[in-house]
Parts: structure tokens; sequence; C-alpha cells
């Protein structure tokens, strides 16, 4: 409003609002004029009026007065008139008796002459005094009925007048003021009425014709938010950029975000729906209100209201689309892997790309045995029976032909026992690839159990497998027994871990079944190999039945036989087929195979008991894993089993098999009966010569030269965790913290680091190689030498670890041979790369054993 006229010469608003300016001066101008007018003539006039009124009062008082004090002195004036009579007529009585008496004695004369004058005189004085009285009665009588009723109701009717006189001028003044006041007439009138011309005028339509053209300028550049992929650089782990990653470690969170999303939505979507009502109601309403075109001023300003109210309703709406939008986009990008996932278990980190993306890379699967596999099952997809649709009673007619027929499995040669250690015999595990050739046999018995040997049982006293599969060359029969349990058929693989479950399947197609928790809640998975490792929760409908995405089943056996024998994929997202099931290992021992025998130690996860084997008869060490223990510490646990399951050496404690079927989980090892090397020194204290001495170290130096050949870093290498056997070998345990690599770089902290027996550059950057291993060799042939001392007596670890740093070293018990003292102070050379290796350090105590 401020510009100049010329600029906004179009604009009918400003025209109005000029119109109203101007008028509106004037209009205060006339207003001050009579407010002037108001404040000198009819405050005066009114204050003359006030005047008036009081005199009028004063008047009537005193009329009032005067009227009143009237009779009073009428009374007084009778009374008065009244004693007069009274004395005039004793005077006139005595006068005429005095005439008469003097009148009847005769004697005229003076004295009669006199008297009768007196009596006249008298006569008169009383009949005047008579007639006044009698007026003057009179006059009362009149004036005190006249007061009351004429004088008094006369005073007051003349004031009534009086009065009626001042309201009558009252309401002129008052009349005065209306007029000076009064804007809706007159000139007030006319500028009310151009001003209300001028704003009649005003178009909103019309103003703002050209307001987007004028003032449309360029939108500002939009802003890319992408994933800065610098961020992954090389790769970490299995995080894609820009995509979420679905994974063990973050389908809860996306779960439970996803379940907050869906909340969120269902709250704005509300909003939304009921703003858009409320929109809807508002506009019928002022259609309704434009349709009577009322002048009704509450209706106009009902109007203005819905329209202002409609106005942010739509602006409002427009924010709520917005955020629907975002939050439905958010909801999208959570749901789709989730529904993509369906009942599959969320892939580990590692494994998240092949099972998120479809993607089809082959990362532990041999890609040479997956093409070789193409067309396996071909001739089962043709003849498979869909069963979706079928009731539960003819699914289970239609599963009953199934299972009369064998269920083929081909096998290629050369698959088996890839990691089985080198001394064990081949196994039939991966169904029946050492039969010879015969035809498919039907297998309809309970478990067998005849082919495993455990390699600490040198084939003989092995442990058996369960298995329901007769077996022929390059066949394997699958069979369905009702009385069967789901622990008891071949392919599950009870508690075994995923990493685990993930080496046995090396084949498109392989499958096994196991167990696994979350949160708290056991579920059974099936596993997969199909191009990557795909893992399926077993559902579990609300009738109790097992299913996948296909129909569902009373067992989940027939489940798994169901989707055997009709090779039709598990999920439609994965593709996955299951072709070849994958029995148990045999080193996965039944934990009833185990019984325990007597405690012999206590281990960081549990206690360790002497055992018996079932069948066999043999005796064998079992680590218990406490079952309160959580996942992660019995994986943790499991590890030592199956980094011990590789290796074969004399002097490396050998592995028998693990119990995962149920809980507890255990590892069986062999029982090597003299117990730990530590107490074993302490306890032959003074008795044990250099020269056997000497040979607990070479023993250890051989165990660990095989250790460093496989690339294997104990980590823990001290006389607490070896254990002696027969004639006093000593075998190197506790696998607990091994890592099978060449450096092993410590990143999750250093809790229970052994610092005494750990290198400094193992404590300093967490950097860990066989090199390190050599340094607590040292310190292992120091607890030898001076029979179970503790190393660095006295001190701290951290005061330890300083003097270290500083360049000191232990000495070395008396007697210690120099050579071998010479040979620890080489293991604990501070660069890690001045130590010896263990083959060098092998055949420097070979060399003083033989000179002893
Ligand atoms: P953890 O690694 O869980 O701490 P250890 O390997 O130290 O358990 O075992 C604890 C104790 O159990 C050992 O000190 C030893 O006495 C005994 N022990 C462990 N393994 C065997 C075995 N194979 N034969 C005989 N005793 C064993």
């Amino acid at each position: 409003m401020d510009m100049p006229d010329n600029v906004l010469e179009d604009s009918l608003l400003h025209k109005a609002w000029r119109v109203m300016v101007d008028n509106l001066e004037e209009w205060s101008n006339l207003m001050r004029q009579n407010a002037d007018t108001l404040v000198l003539e009819v405050m005066e006039k009114l204050a003359a009026l006030v005047t008036e009124k009081r005199a009028s009062r004063k008047v009537y008082y005193e009329e009032h007065h005067r009227i009143t004090n009237e009779v009073p002195r009428l009374q007084e004036a009778v009374a008065k008139a009244k004693a007069n009579y009274e004395q005039a007529l004793d005077q006139y009585k005595n006068a005429k008796t005095k005439y008469e008496d003097h009148y009847l004695k005769g004697k005229p004369g003076r004295k009669l002459e006199e008297l009768k004058e007196r009596y006249q005189k008298s006569c008169r004085k009383l009949h005047q005094l008579h007639n006044d009285y009698v007026l003057l009665l009179c006059e009362a009588s009149d004036y005190e009925r006249d007061y009351r009723t004429v004088l008094l109701p006369g005073l007051l009717e003349y004031q009534q007048t009086v009065q009626e006189d001042m309201v009558t001028k009252w309401s002129n003044i008052l009349k005065e003021v209306c007029e000076l006041t009064d804007s809706s007439r007159g000139r007030y009138c006319q500028l009310q009425q151009q001003v209300a011309a001028a704003v009649d005028t005003i178009s909103p339509a019309a103003e703002y014709h050209s307001f987007i053209d004028t003032n449309r300028s360029m939108p500002p550049d939009s802003i890319t938010f992408e994933f800065c992929r610098e961020l992954l650089g090389d790769g970490v782990g299995s995080l894609q950029a820009g995509q979420l990653a679905v994974d063990s470690l973050t389908v809860e969170a996306l779960k439970q975000r996803l379940a907050s999303l869906e909340h969120r939505l269902r709250v704005v979507s509300t909003e939304h729906r009921e703003k858009q009502d409320l929109l809807n109601q508002h506009e019928a309403e002022v259609a309704n209100i434009k349709k009577n075109a009322s002048q009704d001023f509450n209706l106009t300003s009902r109007l203005s209201v819905l329209k202002r109210a409609s106005d942010v309703l739509r602006r409002e709406l427009n924010e709520l689309q917005c955020q629907e939008s975002w939050l439905q986009h958010q909801q999208q990008l959570i749901q789709e892997p989730l529904t993509t996932l369906g009942c599959e278990e969320a892939p580990q980190p590692w494994e998240a790309n092949n099972q998120i993306n479809g993607d089809a890379k082959l990362t532990r699967c041999n890609s040479k045995s997956l093409l070789s596999l193409k067309s396996v099952n071909k001739g089962q997809q043709s003849g498979h029976i869909r069963l979706d649709s079928l009731s539960l009673r003819s699914r289970s007619s239609a599963l009953k032909d199934i299972l009369k027929k064998p269920f083929h499995r081909t096998r290629g040669p050369g698959h088996n026992g890839s990691e089985s250690p080198a001394s064990t015999p081949p196994t039939p595990t991966r169904a029946g690839t050492e039969e010879p050739p015969g035809g498919d046999v039907a297998h309809t018995s309970a478990p067998d159990r005849p082919d495993t040997a455990s390699p600490a049982a040198g084939g003989g006293g092995g442990v058996t497998t369960t298995t329901s599969a007769a077996k022929t060359n390059g066949v394997a029969q699958l069979t369905y027994d009702p009385e069967r349990q789901l622990e008891d058929e071949p392919w599950f693989h009870g508690v075994l871990p995923r990493e685990e479950v993930v080496r046995l399947l090396r084949e498109e197609g392989d499958y096994l079944v196991r167990e696994s928790t979350r949160n708290d809640e056991r579920q059974v998975v099936l596993s997969v190999s199909w191009g990557s490792h795909k893992h399926f929760i077993v559902q579990t409908t609300t009738e109790g039945l097992y299913r996948f995405e296909g129909p569902a089943f009373p067992t989940i056996q027939e489940l798994i036989l169901y989707q055997n024998s009709c090779a039709l994929p598990v999920t439609n997202k994965s593709g996955a087929i299951l072709r070849a099931p994958i029995f148990r290992e045999h080193w996965e021992l039944n934990n009833d195979d185990v019984q325990l025998v007597e405690k012999i130690g206590r281990g960081n996860f549990g206690d360790v008991y002497k055992a018996r084997l079932a069948g066999s008869g043999l005796d064998v060490a079992v680590k218990t894993c406490r079952v309160t223990l959580p996942d992660e510490q019995k994986k943790k646990f499991l590890q030592e089993g199956r980094i011990l399951k590789q290796y074969d050496h004399p002097n490396i404690v050998k592995f028998i098999g693990i119990c995962v079927q149920k809980q507890p989980i255990m590892i069986v090892m062999e029982l090597v009966p003299g117990g730990s090397l530590l107490s074993y020194v302490r306890g032959n204290k003074g008795k044990l010569t250099d020269k056997q001495k000497t040979s607990m170290c070479r023993d250890t130096a051989a165990g660990m030269a095989y250790l460093e050949s496989k690339n294997c870093i104990h980590r823990d290498l001290a006389a607490r965790n070896c254990l002696v056997g027969e004639r006093n070998i000593v075998k190197i345990s506790d696998f607990g913290m091994s890592r099978e690599e060449e450096e092993y770089i410590v990143s999750d902290g250093m809790k229970q680091i052994p610092i005494k027996w750990t290198a400094p550059e193992a404590l300093n950057f967490g950097k860990y190689t066989s090199l390190c291993d050599v340094w607590s060799y040292g310190v292992l042939c120091w607890e030898i030498f001076s029979c179970g001392e503790v190393p660095y007596q006295g001190y701290t670890n951290t005061k330890a670890r300083e003097m270290i740093d500083s360049g000191y070293r232990m000495t070395a018990a008396s007697n210690t041979p120099k050579t071998m003292h010479q040979l620890m102070l080489d293991c604990w050379q501070y660069e890690p790369e001045a130590r010896p290796h263990f083959d060098a350090i092998l055949t420097k105590v070979d060399n003083v054993y033989n000179s002893l």
C-alpha cells in the first residue's frame, strides 16, 4: 500500500484502499467536529438542565413548606380568636349585668349612661370578635380542606409538569448528541456508501490474475541425497550403497521399524481422511450458504470462517499427503525385502547380498558343480503334483502317493568328505557316494547306524550316525516313517551352527534341517544351497500345521518330503528347490550316544567330563557348554570343535565329534589321561629330568609346527592349555581362541588376554600371527623348566608388560639347559620377524633332546 499509485494502478484493492483512506479521513474530521460540539454545547446544556432541575426541586420544597405551615398558623389564630372571644364575652356579660342592675335600680344619670355605653361597647366588641372568630373558623376549615385536597396535590402536579418539561429538554439534548454521533446518516452515510462501493469492486481473482506469472521464479536446483559410496570404499562386509541391510543383525530392528512406520502411517492416514471429510463438509456448507445468497451477517462471517478453515485444511492435507507418501515409501523400502525374505531366515551379514538381492553370486559354492547339476530333478519337475489348493485330507493322500515312490538323489563323483581329516576313511554321509552300483531300493526301516568311524577311534570305535536312507551308487532314497521323530531324521542337524551348516551344503539343491533360536524361541530352519545359502524358517499355522509358502502338513518331516518330491521352490522369491538331503556328518553325534562318567575339569564354558561312547565303549573327554549361555557364547564354544575337527596330529588333542542334537551341546575329544600340563609339571616337581622336560617342549613344538603349517594361530598357548597323555606325550588343547588365518587382527577388545603369555605386538596392536604363538611357546618352555612357576612372579600383568617393553626378559630356572634358555630368549625377540618359526624351533629342540 505504500507503493506509488502508478505501480498499483491496476489494483482495485489499492483503489478501494485509497477511497477508504480518504473517506475515513473526512469521516474522522466530521467525527472530531461533532465531538467538539458535543463537548462544548451539549455538555453546557446538560449542565444548565441540571441546575434547573436543582432549582425546581428547591422551589418544590419551599412551596411545600409554605402551604404546610399555614395549617398550624390558622390553628393558632383560631385558638387566639377563641380566647379573645371568651374574654370579650366575659366583659360583655359583666357590662350587661352592671348596666341592667343599675337600670333596674332606676337610677338614671351619668353612671347609667356610662354603664350603658360600656355595655354597648362590650356588646359591639363581642359581636366583632364573634364575627372574626366565625370568619376565621371558616377560613381555617376551608384552608385545611384545600390543603389536603388541592394545594398538596396541586404542588405535586406542578412538580411533575416541571420535571416533564425538563425530561423533554433532556431528550432534546440527547437527540442532539445522537445526531452528532450518528454515523449512519447524512455525510457519514455518504462516506460509508462510497467506501462500500469501492470495497465492492475488490475481486481476488482480478487482483491476482497475473500474480503467478509475475512472481514465478526459477525453482532452486534440486539437491540429490545420495549414499556416499566412499563410505563403503572397497566394501564393508555385505553393506551395499543405498540399500537396506537386511540380515540377522538388522531384521528384528527393521521389523520394529516397519511396525512403527505402519503405525505412523495409520495415524497420518486417519488424520488425512478425517481432514478430507471435514473439508468436504465445509465445502458443502459453503455451497449451501452461497446458494441461498444470504446477506445475513452471521452467515457471511460463517462463510469467511469456513473459507479460512478450508484453506488451512487444504494446506494441511497437502502436507499430510507428502508425509503419507514418504512414510509409504519408507514402508515399501523395508517391507519389500522383508516380504521377499518371507519365511526365509534373515541371512548372516556376510551372506546378505546374495539372499536379499536374489543375486546368484556363489560365495561359498563350487560353481562348476553347480553347472553340472543343472538338469537334476527334471523328471520330477514334469511329474510333480501341485498341492497348493488341495485340502489337508487330499494333501495327505497326495503325499502318500508321493511317498510310495522312492526319492531319487543323484550325486556326482568326488563330492564326498572334502572337509574330513586326511586320515579319516571316506564317509558315506553325503547320500550314497560310496555305494556299489545298483537299482533304487526303497528303505522303510528305522534309521540304520552302520557306517561312520570316529577319527580318534581309528575307524574302529567310532560313533554311528542316524540315517533313513538306503544308499546305492549315486542314488539315495528317503523314506517316511510316521513313528520317527524329527530329531531322528538323518537330515536333521540339531542346533548345528549356521557357519557349520553352510560348510555342509556344497552343491545346488543340497539341504538340511536344523534348529535355531531367536528371541528365546525355537525355530526349525531349512537350509538350502541355491546360488547362495538360503535359510527358511518353518512356519507354523494357527492349526498347528507346518508350511513354507505352499501347503501345510501335520509334521515337519512330511513338509520336507513334500518339498523334496514336488520339486517346487520353497519360496517363489528364492526359487530354491530341494534336491539332496545332507545327512549328519560322522562327527555330528547324538547326545544320547555319550554317557558322562565323571567330571574331570572345569572349562570356561562348562564342565569337562570323562565319558563313554555308546556302541564303541570308547573313553572320551567331553566338554559341555552351559545351557544358560547366550547363543553367541555357544557359537564360540563350538568354534573349538570346528577348528579341531580339521587337525590330526599326535601332539594335538583329537576331535571326535560334537553333540548338537539337543542341549547341552558338547564337544567330544580324545581323553588325555594325565590332565593339564601345568598341573602335571607342578605335581612332578623334582621328579622330571631335563630330557623329559625337553621332550615335552619338543612335543609342543611339533604340534605347533603342524598348526603353523595349517595357518592356525592358537593364541592361548600355555602349560595350562596342554594335556599330558600316556608316556608323557604332550598334546595341545584348548583351541577356544584359535583362528585359522595367517594374521588375525583383534578388533573387539582384548578382554581375556593372557597378558604374561602374549607377544607385545598382539598386546599393543591386536596383531596375531604364528610368531605370537612362538612368544607364548617360549613362556611355555619356561613354565616346563620351572616346573609350573608363575611367569614374572610377583609382578602384575601391567608391570610385566612394561618390563617387557623396556627390554626385560625372564631368566631361566636353575638347571635349564643353556640352549633351551637361549631358545626362550629367541622366542621373546621384541620384533616378531626376529623370532624363529616352529619348524626351526622343532629342529633346535630336537637337537637339544638328542644331545641330552
Ligand atoms: P576351556 O577351554 O573350556 O577353558 P579346558 O580345555 O581348559 O577348557 O579344559 C578344562 C580342564 O578339563 C583342563 O584343564 C583339563 O584338566 C580337562 N580337560 C580338558 N580336555 C581334556 C581332555 N581331552 N582329556 C582330559 N582332560 C581334559
